[in-house]
């Protein structure tokens, strides 16, 4: 039996995971839970249901102790950093954000393992999350959780190449990118997840984000980190080694899969999600990311190789662009134009290094004030 203690219970990944928890009430308990407070409702539902002791909440603490008795309800600005330091077998970080660095950092702190869905936390904070040591981090996100299976098969010295693969949004082949619309951008055609990593889908910067992610995780430097348009997204990331052997890792997309490797990881749950099935004819396709209609992914490489800081940097200025885009303030296209402005001008004075959380927000919030400057000028 695993203690699970979840951050971000309510989102997308935090709501598949006790659907996988409620499938396998054998295997875990749920010794905890954060939310934003955005959906208390679901949230009191979810605490009732798995009999959960203890639960944070950002804001409507008090409403939400109003539903509960007999439950500890954390309230205020660190109380997903108090949800991570409970004692259990595994935080689930679900959050999304760069607000979600911070309760990886405690957790690991603490000594907990964590299965990382938070992709700021390594985006914005790599060095100082692998410092704990990379065998802490489970990866849930299904390109990562693809790689980290693929490479159980071989030695990490003989790793010649990670290729990401990425569905290519619902944008892959549109030629008209600044015209796109925000509900456009919000229908993903394989994936169904929240707002903002939709549209850091249909930008590819969701797939730059991942290669930061993967630099950190397995440690391989970006000039050996790919991404490749693999529109069915079936195969969910592959492993090249140095004898020009590749490894792939293969199921239809349902995140239940990488989420129950990971809340279960080194065994395997029963039935976490259908197999691919055989009985009927599969075509799986791959192609080259077209660059220049899709400029994330090697901005992200460029920003990445200039260090921790300056993905910081580019995952703020996407935030930022983002919200602009869903305010519909800005074209689709200017979302990459503005992140790419801000690195451009914020990369001289980065700071070579980053020593701890306060380094990050700093950081966060220089490329936050430029990219709303640049935002402005629109
Ligand atoms: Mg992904």
């Amino acid at each position: 039996m695993r203690d699970i203690v979840i951050l971000g219970s309510t989102g997308s990944i935090g709501v598949q995971a006790l659907e996988v928890i409620a499938a396998n009430p054998d295997l875990f308990r749920v010794g905890g839970l954060s939310a934003g407070g955005s959906s208390l409702s679901l949230l009191a539902k979810q605490v009732r249901q798995f009999n959960v002791p203890i639960v944070g909440v950002s804001s409507g603490a008090e409403e939400l102790k109003s539903v509960l008795s007999g439950v500890k309800v954390i309230d205020g600005k660190g109380a997903s950093e108090q949800i991570a330091s409970l004692t259990c077998d595994l935080v689930l970080n679900a959050m999304t954000g760069s607000i979600g660095l911070g309760p990886t950092l405690a957790a690991l702190s603490c000594g907990n393992r964590v299965a990382l869905a938070n992709k700021e936390s390594l985006v914005a904070g790599g060095d100082l999350v692998m410092a704990y040591g990379a065998e802490k981090i489970i990866p849930v996100d299904s390109e990562h959780s693809a790689l980290f299976q693929a490479m159980s098969s071989g030695r990490s010295s003989d790793v010649s190449k990670l290729i990401l693969t990425a569905s290519g949004g619902p944008f892959r082949d549109r030629q008209d990118l600044g015209e796109v619309k925000l509900a456009d951008a919000l229908a993903h055609p394989t994936w169904s997840m929240g707002p903002v990593v939709t549209i850091n889908s249909a930008t590819l910067v969701n797939k730059g984000l991942e290669i930061i992610e993967a630099h950190y995780l397995f440690d391989i430097p970006y000039s050996r980190i790919e991404a490749v348009i693999h529109p069915q997204s079936v195969v969910h990331s592959l492993v090249e080694f140095r004898d020009g052997s590749t490894l792939a890792q293969a199921s239809p997309p349902d995140m239940k899969g990488p989420i129950a490797y990971a809340l279960s990881y080194p065994n395997r749950v029963n039935g976490a999600m259908a197999p691919i099935d055989w009985s009927s004819k599969q075509s799986w396709s791959f192609e080259p990311i077209d660059e220049k209609r899709f400029p994330a992914v090697q901005l992200a490489k460029r920003a990445g190789a200039l260090g921790s800081s300056v993905a910081a940097i580019y995952n703020a200025a996407n935030e930022e662009a983002v919200a602009a885009f869903m305010r519909q303030e800005i074209a689709f296209t200017a979302i990459v134009d503005t992140i790419e402005k801000v690195v451009d001008k914020l990369t001289a004075r980065a700071p070579s290094k980053i020593r701890d959380i306060s380094d990050v927000s700093a950081i966060e919030q220089d490329a936050r004030m430029v990219a709303t400057e640049v935002l402005k000028r629109r």
